[in-house]
């Protein structure tokens, strides 16, 4: 039976269609239910940056009839004969990257990249991806976690992508309690980097981004202490304004381009971290300012990583949900219900960023 999906048809157009079968599309290879695997159908799902980097940009390279998604909880439909932790029916958090867990790079702890640089992300990268009737997810007893009864599943969506980006975005930087901390662009990521911060203990955190209402939201919900509106002037210079000459601790760096990390460099203090998670999908060279960097004897860190997916992660996330110690809502200000056409909607929401637009989900109604 045909599977009805969103996908990108080639780069520059998008549409609903309906595929034969799940595939891993740089190959062409059938996704079956294998041993290990579940079919999951969607029950809410959510549009991404991402998504608008690999339909617009072309940012992974050009991809036919590719379903598009990667941030999706939905319903157990099928489940391989290995599968010990779930069944047909469970509900489950299903996280965007979902690696090889039997890999070796997966046991060095870098599972994100279990088949080679990044290839942890599957969907919607060289696979077909979470907005259609159906979806393929490998290792679904490493991979999927349980979704409790009493998280809402368009809560639950945000954590696929958005709270572990962001979040590991903060844990990458090592915050200490009472450390200061610059965080670089306010959409639903670098929000959570700023939260990820402020549940670490981070003592002063500076936002940088040029729209208010995303600092409101910053502030009140995820301890922003101190607005640097980037159209005002280079943000390193106001935070070394801001900090009497001294720079900050950690930098947490979610959006910009190429030059963003060099110039992070001139308000960071010896011994600090960059950290950053902005995918970078254009421009071939990142260039360090000598004299920002000390000469290279500054001890100034630079880091970054795709988050690392899969259940464990996952798991820990969703307890934060449930003690109320992280509140997702205000990320979600246009929350829809409907179907594939609603999806196709959400994706053009981003593209238009109306103002008031920080991040849309969709309830799928089946
Ligand atoms: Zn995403």
């Amino acid at each position: 039976m045909a599977i009805k999906g969103f996908a990108m048809l080639g780069i520059g157009s998008v549409g609903v269609i309906e595929k034969d079968y799940l595939e891993e599309v740089t190959t062409g290879k059938r996704l079956e239910c294998g041993p290990l695997d579940a079919i999951v159908k969607p029950i809410a799902v959510a549009t991404c940056t991402s998504d608008l980097h690999t339909c617009y940009e072309g940012g992974i390279g050009d991809r036919k009839n590719m379903f598009l998604g990667h941030e999706a909880v939905g319903e157990i439909i099928e489940v391989g004969e290995h599968v010990y932790d779930f069944k047909v029916g469970d509900k489950v958090i299903v996280p965007a990257i979902t690696p090889d867990w039997n890999s070796i790079n997966a046991q060095r702890g870098f599972a994100q990249h279990s088949g080679g640089p990044l290839s942890g992300w599957k969907f919607s990268n060289f696979k077909d991806g979470v907005f259609a009737e159906k979806f393929h997810v490998n290792d679904a007893d490493g991979n999927l976690a349980l979704l409790p009864n009493n998280v809402d599943p368009v809560d639950a969506v945000m954590l696929c992508d958005m709270v572990t980006t962001g979040f590991h975005c903060a844990e990458s930087a090592d915050i200490k309690i009472g450390e200061t901390v610059a965080v670089i662009g306010l959409g639903p990521v670098g929000l959570m980097a700023c939260a990820g911060a402020n549940l670490m203990g981070a003592s002063e955190i500076y936002a940088v981004d040029c729209i208010d209402f995303r600092y409101e939201v910053a502030h009140k919900h995820y301890g922003a202490t101190h607005f640097v509106n980037f159209k005002k002037g280079k943000f390193q210079d106001q935070i070394n304004e801001l900090t009497n000459g001294r720079g900050v601790d950690k930098i947490l760096i979610a959006a910009g381009t190429v030059q963003t990390i060099g110039d992070a460099c001139e308000c960071l203090i010896n011994g600090g971290i960059i950290s950053n998670i902005n995918y970078l999908g254009t421009g071939d060279t990142i260039t360090i300012p000598r004299l920002a960097w000390d000469v290279g004897m500054g001890h100034k860190t630079i880091t970054g990583g795709l988050t690392p997916g899969g259940r464990y992660e996952l798991e820990k996330l969703t307890r934060l949900l449930q003690t109320n110690k992280l509140n997702v809502k205000p990320l979600i200000t246009h929350r829809l219900k409907g179907n594939f056409e609603t999806v196709a909607q959400s994706l053009a929401l981003m593209k238009n960023k109306p103002e008031g637009l920080i991040k849309p989900a969709v309830e799928l109604e089946w």
